[in-house]
């Protein structure tokens, strides 16, 4: 049996935070990871998602530069080399990973984990232990229980592709939906996007996913709304989609199921721990990311709770400080996380939507400032999608609770911005800010 001070389960953005941070403060750390290094983020998220968010970008670019004066129009798409440039950069990525572990002293350990008992973790034939284990490991795409779910992807086969397919559906309402269909959108691909529900992005403010599900009706893609998957039929490329209430949509090359993500428990022996999940199967855990079980703690997407890369590490980090650190009460506040959509135009948003202040604070609490323009960009360009932009605000101070962005460069927009939230910044603070002109960005210092 070998001993350390923590064991880290899953090397992805949680698990490789909190074993280096750990490490840093001298304790004696074994990380195990049955995969690439980096995880979800690193290998078929984040990473190569914004690559391909980039090619996407400049496809957008090279259309709209006939209207800058520019010979109009790309000379086609290499879809396959720049799968193979991504795959490089992330294999470096991987290499990096590894070579910062090693530097800080931490074992890491390939192979596949399972609790044995609450202080021990058993990889292939021998036996780890320690007083405190860390489950990071993530979460996986889910596939409907339907017939023929199996001929399509999901977000990982989307990392797999070797060529663009020409005509794709893609099911789901959600960010991983939406921003995958315009990529394949941009690049050329004829997309159908299949919801369940009436409109996009619903656990956003309401404007956003109302401004983006326009802004891809106008780049040509269908909306097939009130659509849920009964069936798909066919073989590769020519699939059928059968929704229940008998529409029958296609045929496909592909279709793309990203219709959420679920923890990656299973074969942990959680039992065996004493670790108790929820009703939807992710692990408890209280503000301190402690499991049902004392030493036992977990961190980022297995836990359900807003499943991004930065709070997965920030939830690893803070852990790490508590118990390695010397800083009894340090934790992740869950509150005012700011995401961005990276969509075509991007979305950039932070705190309260609309409607959760209304419920939280009463309408009479609340003032809400909205601006709705065609980005200067846009003035020389033939297609004009428009920024759309909240700020929620509530009391008579007017501190601002939500800003939401949709619009080019909200991306980069929205970081800064969060800061300002976190502060309690109220309208009047954001008023007294000079603006940077000419920008976009300005207009959310300026609304009246
Ligand atoms: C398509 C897509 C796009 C995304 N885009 C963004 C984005 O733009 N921004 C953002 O912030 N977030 C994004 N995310 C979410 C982000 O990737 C996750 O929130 C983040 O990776 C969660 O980190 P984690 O450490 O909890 O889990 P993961 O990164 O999933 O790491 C878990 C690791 O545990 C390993 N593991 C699992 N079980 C075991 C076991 N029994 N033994 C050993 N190892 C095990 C896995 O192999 C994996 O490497 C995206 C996700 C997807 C799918």
């Amino acid at each position: 049996m070998s001993t350390f001070d923590l064991i880290v389960i899953g090397g992805g953005s949680g698990g490789l935070a909190a074993a280096q941070r750990a490490a840093e403060y001298g304790a004696k750390v074994a990380l195990i990871e049955s995969h690439r290094l980096g995880g979800t983020c690193v290998n078929v998220g984040c990473v190569p998602k914004k690559v391909m968010w980039y090619a996407a970008d400049l496809a957008e670019g090279l259309r709209d530069a006939a209207g800058y004066g520019f010979a109009p129009g790309a000379q086609g798409h290499d879809w396959r080399l720049l799968k193979d440039r991504r795959d490089a950069y992330i294999e470096r990525l991987n290499g990096i990973y590894a070579d910062n572990l090693a530097r800080r002293g931490v074992t890491l350990i390939r192979a596949r984990a399972a609790f044995a008992d609450h202080r021990t973790v058993a990889v292939d034939s021998s036996r780890l232990s320690a007083p405190h284990i860390i489950i990071a490991t993530g979460g996986h795409a889910v596939v409907p229980p339907i017939p023929g779910a199996g001929h399509g992807i999901t977000s990982d086969g989307f990392f797999e592709l070797q060529a663009r397919p020409q005509r794709v559906a893609v099911i789901g309402s959600g960010y991983i939906a939406v921003e995958l269909a315009g990529i394949f959108a941009a690049l050329g691909s004829s997309v159908a996007l299949v919801l369940r529900t009436g409109s996009v992005l619903k656990q956003f403010d309401a404007m956003l996913g109302e401004s983006m599900q326009k802004i891809l009706a106008d780049e040509g893609v269908a909306l097939h709304t009130h659509a849920v998957p009964a069936a798909l039929e066919g073989g590769p490329r020519e699939l059928t989609l059968l929704a229940r209430d008998g529409r029958r949509l296609g045929p496909f090359d592909c279709v793309l199921w990203a219709v959420g993500r679920a923890s990656a428990v299973a074969g942990l022996n959680l039992p065996l721990a004493g670790v108790e999940c929820d009703a939807e199967g992710f692990i408890r855990t209280d503000k301190y990311q402690v499991t049902s079980t004392a030493g036992i703690y977990a961190i980022g997407d297995v836990t359900g709770r807003a499943q991004l890369t930065p709070v997965a590490i920030a939830a690893g980090r803070r852990l790490s400080d508590r118990l390695f650190g010397a800083q009894a009460d340090r934790h992740l506040d869950y509150h005012n996380i700011p995401t961005v959509i990276f969509g075509h135009p991007p979305i950039g948003t932070v705190g309260l939507s609309e409607l959760a202040a209304r419920e939280n604070y009463g309408d009479q609490n609340v003032t809400v400032f909205k601006s709705s323009f065609v980005p200067m960009y846009h003035a020389l360009t033939d297609h004009k999608p428009r920024c759309d932009m909240k700020l929620v605000t509530v009391g008579p101070e007017k501190r601002v609770v939500g800003v939401h962005v949709i619009g080019a460069g909200a991306d980069e927009m929205m970081q800064g911005f969060a800061v300002a939230v976190r502060m309690g910044a109220t309208k009047a603070d954001f008023d007294d800010t000079v603006a940077i002109h000419p920008t976009s960005a300005e207009e959310l210092v300026t609304m009246r």
